[in-house]
């Protein structure tokens, strides 16, 4: 029989800033303060940490809605750019500037994006994440989205339609355990099911738990249940078609990891490699325990690039990354972040 593979990756979360137009009930960015958009300097800093840390996946995330924030059009204009969407570019000048000695592959977490931005964008970045979240209107209604517009679950499916329409490998979702409904749940994944349907290119959804964070709205709400994370896999597999993964983080579900595979998860996620919070120690040991766990039943961990094997092969990607891409696939025997991790582990003992 043929083993499993279970895909993971490891990333690097950079966060152009934490301003946001929204301030939904269970998010901590509208409570953090990280001053706007990075300079280049910063920028390539951080690149070549993430390089160093072992990343592939570049995780370019930030509040959404802010393009015509007064701090955001200053910041902008003192680097002498137009615009929002010219500061993206500039940053994927900046990832393919280090990219001659590395090999970073961009994904963008930003938010809600126009059919000609997102034209734009997808010639400089490989993938892009929008979780629809929910359609629940009692969710729309309460703590978790009152004073979020961008959480209106008819402009996410625009935005998730216009990527579609643009061709560009995505990753969706939902958030569970912000008050929605288990039918509403299911209208979620009809609805993402349905937009795969047209357009072929949700390459997987992420089903994420709820997590409360201390001084937000939702910060005395309890997580979701384990079971309720599993039902929810279980009902995402009868309802998505086949060639989208199921998707869930290991590492925000490292107690029920195993359960969800063999619910129907085929990517643990991102392991990110930022120094905050002891994320890079933490990554590293959930890591070596779940591929040791994977193994026990025979499952295969294998690392993965932001954008799945399906569209590499349609050639969904932008040019620039063609040899690198290349390269990735090109070697016989990959060294993973996970191999390094193991070699290290070895010599150590
Ligand atoms: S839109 Fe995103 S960044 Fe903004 S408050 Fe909501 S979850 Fe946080």
């Amino acid at each position: 029989m043929a083993v499993q593979r279970i895909t993971y990756v490891p990333s690097y979360s950079l966060v152009l800033t934490t301003l946001c137009a929204n301030k939904c009930g269970y998010c901590p960015y509208p409570h953090s303060y990280i001053e706007p958009l990075p300079s280049k300097k910063r920028l390539l800093r951080e690149l070549h940490r993430a390089a160093h840390k072992g990343a592939s996946l570049i995780n370019i995330t930030a509040g959404e809605g802010i393009s015509a924030h007064p701090e955001i059009v200053e910041t902008i204009a003192y680097y002498g750019l137009s615009d929002y969407l010219s500061y993206l570019c500039f940053v994927s000048n900046c990832i393919s500037s280090i990219n001659t000695s590395y090999s970073l592959f961009p994904e963008m977490d930003i938010g809600l994006l126009s059919y000609a931005e997102l034209k734009i964008l997808r010639k400089h970045f490989l993938s892009y994440k929008l979780l629809l979240e929910s359609v629940d209107p009692m969710v729309q209604a309460s703590d978790a989205h009152r004073y979020a517009p961008d959480k209106e679950p008819k402009r996410r499916t625009e935005a998730l339609i216009n990527a579609g329409r643009v061709r560009i490998p995505t990753t969706s979702g939902l958030l569970v355990g912000i008050g929605e409904s288990k039918g509403s749940r299911k209208r979620c994944l009809e609805t993402l099911a349905e937009i795969h349907s047209r357009y072929g290119h949700i390459q997987s959804i992420e089903i994420k738990r709820f997590s409360p964070y201390k001084r937000t709205p939702m910060g005395q709400n309890p997580p979701p249940s384990p079971d309720d994370m599993i039902e929810t896999v279980h009902m995402a597999r009868t309802i998505l078609a086949s060639n989208i993964i199921i998707q869930v983080s290991a590492l925000e579900n490292s107690d029920i990891a195993l359960e969800l595979v063999k619910a129907g998860v085929r990517d643990i996620g991102e392991f990110p490699l930022n120094d905050e919070n002891g994320q890079f120690a933490r990554s590293q040991q959930l890591l070596l325990q779940i591929e040791d766990e994977l193994a026990r039943q025979g499952f295969q961990l294998e690392q993965r690039l932001p954008i799945f094997p399906p569209y590499i092969q349609k050639g969904w990607y932008p040019l620039d990354f063609r040899d690198l891409i290349k390269k990735y696939f090109q070697r016989n025997t990959p060294e993973t972040f996970l191999s390094k991790l193991k070699s290290a582990s070895h010599a150590a003992q």
